[in-house]
């Protein structure tokens, strides 16, 4: 079984669930570097997001990504929610039709997160944003699906390499969003959005294995 309709609705729900639970620490680190409402803005998005599927019980796992995505954007405030939100409608947008996602499918529908947020947000690896935690994190599952590894053994991977990326973000300084406005006083500290990043990362690990 690889990621199915199924499966997508449990990575958005564990999402949910994972990012409630830490909503205070990312909250936490947002208020050290930006304006203290990550947690916030995050858990409202994938609640609505988590309402969208209820209602509209979508029928293929490209179709709950852009689901939940449309949740997010119009739910979640600050930089994250459009970046989020695009990067699932744009994942799901990649899956096509497709029923059942093998780690190819979903590895290109993760580098399609990727892009989005990239192209919504200009950010570059080493400028302290998610894409710090996204993008060793995509490159790792399609390095290891390219090899004919299972997909939980490609969101393993991603998994561990966006919280490696997560810890690479405390020496950087910001040069994207609003931990930017804080110049070399953003250095020593997580980013938020790489936080939240490698909570989904692990959150889609653990679904699919
Ligand atoms: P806001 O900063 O508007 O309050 P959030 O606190 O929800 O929004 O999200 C902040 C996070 O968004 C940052 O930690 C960073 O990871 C991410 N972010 C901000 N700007 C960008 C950007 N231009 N490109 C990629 N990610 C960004
Ligand atoms: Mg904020
Ligand atoms: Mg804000």
């Amino acid at each position: 079984m690889g990621f199915d309709t199924e499966t997508a609705v449990a990575w958005i729900d564990t999402a949910a669930t994972v990012v409630k639970a830490d909503e205070a620490r990312l909250t936490a680190l947002d208020a050290a570097i930006g304006d203290g409402d990550h947690g916030a803005n995050l858990v409202r998005g994938l609640t609505a997001a988590v309402a969208g599927i209820a209602e509209k019980e979508p029928s293929t796992p490209g179709e709950v990504l852009v689901v939940a995505g449309r949740g997010i954007v119009a739910k979640t405030g600050g930089a994250s929610g459009p970046l989020y939100g695009s990067a699932l409608r744009r994942a799901g947008k990649a899956l096509g039709d497709t029923t059942d996602a093998d780690a190819v499918q979903l590895g290109a529908a993760l580098e399609a997160m990727l892009t989005a947020i990239v192209e919504l947000g200009s950010a570059a690896e080493g400028d302290k944003t998610m894409v710090d935690a996204l993008g060793p994190a995509v490159r790792a599952f399609n390095d290891l699906a390219a090899d004919g590894a299972s997909l939980p053994a490609a969101a393993l991977a991603a998994a561990d390499a966006a919280e490696a990326g997560l810890a690479a973000t405390i020496p950087l300084q910001a040069r994207k969003g609003r931990a930017s406005y804080l110049g070399p006083r953003s250095v020593g500290h997580e980013d938020p959005g790489a936080a939240s990043t490698a909570l989904l990362l692990r959150a889609l690990a653990e679904v699919t294995a």
